[in-house]
C-alpha cells in the first residue's frame, strides 16, 4: 500500500460529515458573563480573561448589527429584544439566511415615505392648505417613527474567562456601542492605549533617551491583552442613582486591570482549549431567518409548523394540529422562561440603550 503524504482520511471525513456546530439553541446562563446588578444590589465586581472572539482577525471584540425592537411579552418580559441583522451582519451563513432583512426593509420603506411626505408637507406650505399641511405633518412623525423603531443599532461581543466560573468555559458578553464612548469595547480600548504608553515612558526614562525609536529593538510595549504575558481585567458595574438618590435601572461600567501580568491559564492545554473553544457567538445569540423575524415585524410570536416545516405566527395558527403543538410549547416554555429570569435576573422594564437582557429562547 502507497503511503502517501497527504490523504483523505477517516478522521478528515469526520470532522467534515460531523453536525458543522454544536447544537447551541437551548438558554445555557453559563454562556453569558452575568453583568446584571441584582434588585437591591448597587455594585458587582467581576474578574475576567479576554479571549479571541473573531476567528478570522484574533481581534477581541466582535461588531454584530441587531435590530432592538418591541416584542411581546413572552419573547422578552421587558418587551423588546434584539435580532440580528440579516442585511448588514457580515460573518453570518448568507447562502443560508439570504441578505435581505425585514427591518432594514421596513426601515427604509419608512423612511422613503417620510420623504415623500415632506415633499407634500412642504406644498401644502407654500399654498397655504392648512389641513393638508396638519395631515403630512402627521405623516411625517407616524413614518419617522416606524423608521426609528426598526434602524439597526451597533453592539459588541466579547468573549472571556470569568475568573469566579472558570468550569463554565468561555462566555459572551454582548453591550451597545456607545457614541460617548463609556461602553466596554472603548473603555478596554483606552486601557489597552494607557498602559502601552506608560511602558515605552517607563522604557524612554530607562534608556535616557528621547524617542521610541532608540530604544533597543527587541523593546516591547506591554500588551495588557496578550494571553500569555497580559492581565486579567476587573470589571466594576454600578448603580446610577438619580438627582434624588433614588437608584435608577441603569448602570455605569469601569474597567481596570488586574494585579500582576499572568497567563491565560497556568496549564497550557486547558488555555488550548479555551482559545479554540468550539462556542461561537452566533451559537449563543442567534441568528433568525427572515420569516422569523418578518413575524417579529408584524408583532406576532413566531412558532415552527413541524408539519408544514415553516415559521407560522402563533395567534394565528389555525389548523387544530398546530394548535395543540402551540400549547404544548407554550407549557414548555413557560417552564423555561422562569428558569432563565431567575437565572439573568431580569430587569422588567429596562431602558433602551442598555443591555438587551432577553437572549434567545429555543423555538
Ligand atoms: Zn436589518
Amino acid at each position: 500500500m502507497a503511503n502517501y503524504r497527504r490523504n483523505i482520511t477517516p478522521d478528515v471525513m469526520e470532522e467534515e460529515t460531523a453536525e458543522r456546530k454544536p447544537n447551541y439553541t437551548a438558554f445555557d446562563a453559563k454562556n453569558y458573563l452575568n453583568t446584571k446588578l441584582k434588585d437591591g444590589e448597587n455594585e458587582k465586581t467581576l474578574r475576567i480573561r479576554i479571549l479571541p472572539v473573531d476567528k478570522d482577525t484574533n481581534s477581541p471584540f466582535k461588531k454584530v448589527i441587531m435590530h432592538y425592537v418591541k416584542v411581546q411579552p413572552e419573547l422578552a418580559p421587558n418587551g423588546s429584544k434584539g435580532y440580528v441583522c440579516l442585511h448588514h451582519q457580515d460573518d453570518i451563513d448568507h447562502d443560508q439566511f439570504g441578505d435581505d432583512c425585514p427591518f432594514c426593509e421596513m426601515n427604509q420603506l419608512a423612511y422613503n415615505n417620510m420623504v415623500e411626505a415632506q415633499k407634500k408637507l412642504k406644498k401644502a406650505q407654500e399654498e397655504g392648505n392648512e389641513e393638508e399641511e396638519e395631515l403630512q405633518t402627521k405623516e411625517v412623525e407616524r413614518w419617522k417613527k416606524i423608521s426609528l423603531a426598526n434602524k439597526t443599532t451597533e453592539y459588541c461581543v466579547i468573549r472571556c474567562i470569568d475568573r469566579a466560573n472558570e468550569e463554565d468555559g468561555p462566555k459572551f458578553w454582548k453591550f451597545t456601542v456607545r457614541s460617548d464612548g463609556k461602553d466596554p469595547k472603548n473603555l478596554i480600548k483606552k486601557l489597552w492605549k494607557a498602559r502601552k504608553q506608560e511602558s515605552i515612558d517607563d522604557a524612554l526614562e530607562e534608556y535616557d533617551v528621547k524617542k521610541e525609536e532608540e530604544l533597543p529593538e527587541d523593546f516591547e510595549p506591554v500588551n495588557i491583552l496578550d494571553l500569555e504575558t497580559g492581565r486579567d481585567l476587573k470589571v466594576t458595574v454600578s448603580r446610577v442613582f438619580d438627582k434624588d438618590g433614588k437608584p435608577t435601572k441603569k448602570t455605569s461600567t469601569t474597567i481596570v486591570d488586574y494585579g500582576k501580568e499572568r497567563p491565560l491559564s497556568k496549564d497550557p492545554e486547558q488555555a488550548e482549549n479555551w482559545i479554540n473553544d468550539k462556542k461561537v457567538w452566533s451559537d449563543v445569540f442567534i441568528v433568525k431567518p427572515y420569516e422569523y423575524l418578518s413575524i417579529i415585524l408584524d408583532g406576532e410570536v413566531p412558532f415552527w409548523d413541524k408539519q408544514n416545516n415553516k415559521w407560522v405566527s402563533k395567534g394565528r395558527a389555525r389548523d387544530e394540529e398546530v394548535k395543540k403543538q402551540v400549547r404544548e410549547e407554550n407549557k414548555a416554555n413557560e417552564k423555561y422562561r422562569k428558569a432563565k429570569e431567575k437565572a439573568l435576573n431580569y430587569d422588567e422594564d429596562e431602558e433602551e440603550d442598555e443591555e438587551d437582557s432577553s437572549e434567545d429562547l429555543p423555538y
